[in-house]
């Protein structure tokens, strides 16, 4: 017997005419590389995307054509994901901070028939134009009396092809397995691959991650993505928050941490979300000054470990943070950290103890750690394993890619894991970058996590560096804060002392290097695979 209830494809446009329905008056706030803060509503988003949408439609594009953005977190950017997707088109967003050859190369992947970008990515934009065959059209997302001069023949302005339309348009309704949108991953090992997502995989991650106990998001928030648009999508947050109704506030360019909670201030910012790396600038500038938070209470830590320092910190300053992990091959979340009712009496220790890992599955992904053969292990907080997950917002193949992923209709995440009895996922390294010490695995996180803790380091990195008896040990690669005082022999004898009892014994790093920069990913992530070239043969020397 089949049920009698309607079906209505699931839709990336309903999430921004929801907002303009049910939010119209709530706020869309944005900090504008031209310099000023633009403020305007969800019903103002949702007409200028319509006309964005229309003039998409006269630069005959076609449905499931490519249209890239090179953008800040900004709202222009914003009416176009929807603009592109709601349209039949698919909204390809680009990391600038790729390598170019990296960006050149999905854009030709991808053969992108238009780009969009922002005035700072002029420059860039440039350089790639004269090998970009497929792309028909060059727009750049600001006012016409601000359109630069330009190396790119027929540059179009943004303002004057939307300012052109009447917004007199109704999104069309069609298959929710379309494509919608297309992330590449950064491509730290081999090419950049690329994840297309669908309208119900979207919608359907949109919804997991606002529950309570996902992202916790509502229409009584102010939520500010700092993760870039560019990176998984800010992590689903411009469909989330049109989703319940959130005020939204756009970072743009400006990450430091004086123009950070300048904004959180100014805007009354209850929400924020953000890699590890760009935090520490905002805790130094509340140091420095001696700040404090007013209205600021969570924020998002994913992408990287969270180092228990980092979360300590902001515990200080009234804010928790919501430890989450996820991939762009996830749409991105994947699990999150929260207590149970039954873990509220636990000791605090404990209960930081639970936050500090990765957290439990949200409904609508499955998740497993195996061992070498493909044997499920015991969840016991202890055996880890590569960690496989499924679900209908994670990738079933790769644009463009001959091969499954998959393994058994699993996907296999490239990271080891541990799962304890409560389900509590915790990673302690990429498989990639995992340490194996007379046979053993070390876990790079752990002792990172012990390492970010000591007052006078800025960041730290463990990795196998080769040896002759064990095969690998940790090293432990160490950038000092900018006013630390202690000399290097010093500062690594007490960070070597600091590892005792916190660590097992024989994973203690034989050794601190100590560099002046750290490499970063284009996701603002450890570049360990440089660290491991530079340092892989110092003890064989
Ligand atoms: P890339 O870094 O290749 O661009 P993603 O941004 O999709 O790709 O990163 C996904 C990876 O980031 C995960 O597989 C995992 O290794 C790491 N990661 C994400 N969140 C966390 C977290 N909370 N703790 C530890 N590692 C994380």
């Amino acid at each position: 017997l089949m049920g009698q209830m309607m079906t209505q494809p699931l839709m990336i446009s309903s999430l921004l005419t929801h907002a303009s329905n049910a939010y119209g008056s709530t706020e869309v706030v944005s900090q504008r590389v031209e310099g000023d803060r633009h403020r305007y509503t969800y019903s103002d988003c949702e007409r200028r995307a319509k006309k964005a949408a229309q003039m998409l439609a006269k630069l005959a594009l076609q449905p499931g054509e490519r249209v890239a953005t090179i953008a800040w977190n900004g709202y222009r950017h914003l009416e176009l994901y929807y603009a592109i997707s709601g349209g039949g088109l698919v909204c390809h967003t680009i990391n600038p901070r790729l390598f170019e050859e990296q960006i050149h190369y999905i854009i030709n992947h991808a053969e992108d028939a238009a780009i969009c970008f922002d005035l700072t990515f002029l420059p860039l934009v440039e350089k790639l134009q004269p090998s970009c065959s497929s792309v028909r059209h060059w727009i750049c997302l600001i006012d016409e009396d601000k359109m630069p001069q330009s190396s790119i023949p027929n540059l179009l302005c943004y303002e004057t092809l939307i300012e052109a339309e009447d917004g007199d348009y109704e999104w069309p309704s069609f298959d929710e397995n379309a494509a919608s949108a297309l992330c590449y991953t950064s491509g730290t090992t081999g090419r950049p691959k690329g994840a297309l997502y669908t309208h119900r995989s979207t919608v359907l991650h949109s919804y997991a991650s606002a529950l309570p106990d996902s992202l916790d998001a509502s229409t009584r928030d102010v939520i500010m993505p700092v993760v870039p648009m560019f990176h998984v999508n800010a992590w689903g947050l411009p469909y989330t928050c049109p989703m319940v109704g959130a005020k939204l506030v756009f970072p743009g360019a400006k990450l430091d941490g004086a123009s950070l909670y300048e904004l959180i201030e100014s805007e009354g910012v209850t929400m924020s979300a953000g890699v590890p790396t760009i935090w520490a600038g905002l805790l130094q500038h509340c140091k420095d000054h001696k700040l404090a938070f007013t209205k600021f209470k969570r924020t998002i830590i994913g992408g990287s470990a969270c180092p228990p320092a980092m979360m300590q910190t902001f515990q200080s300053l009234g804010v928790q943070v919501i430890h989450a992990w996820g991939m762009t091959e996830l749409s991105p979340l994947g699990t999150v950290a929260k207590l149970k009712a039954t873990d509220l009496n636990k000791p605090k220790v404990e209960q930081d103890a639970i936050l500090q890992k990765q957290g439990r599955v949200i409904y609508g992904i499955s998740m497993k750690i195996v061992n070498g053969e493909g044997d499920s292990l015991a969840h016991d907080g202890k055996a880890f394993g590569d960690l496989l997950v499924k679900g209908s917002w994670v990738v079933d193949r790769y644009f463009r890619g001959d091969e499954s992923p998959l393994i058994d209709g699993w996907f296999p995440t490239g990271d080891v894991a541990t799962i304890d009895q409560d389900g509590n996922m915790q990673i302690t390294d990429r498989s990639k970058d995992v340490i194996k010490s007379g046979g053993e695995w070390i876990s790079s996180i752990d002792i990172e996590n012990v390492a970010a803790a000591h007052p006078d380091v800025h960041l730290a990195a463990c990795v196998a560096v080769d040896h002759p008896k064990w095969d690998e040990r940790p090293l432990l690669v160490v950038v000092k804060k900018p006013d630390s005082t202690r000399t290097d022999e010093d500062l690594k004898q007490d960070l070597l002392q600091s590892f005792e009892g916190k660590v097992a014994k024989w994973w203690i790093p034989d050794d601190v290097a100590f560099i002046e920069k750290m490499p970063l990913t284009a996701t603002g992530k450890l570049l360990k695979l440089e660290l491991r070239n530079q340092f892989r043969s110092r003890n064989m020397l």
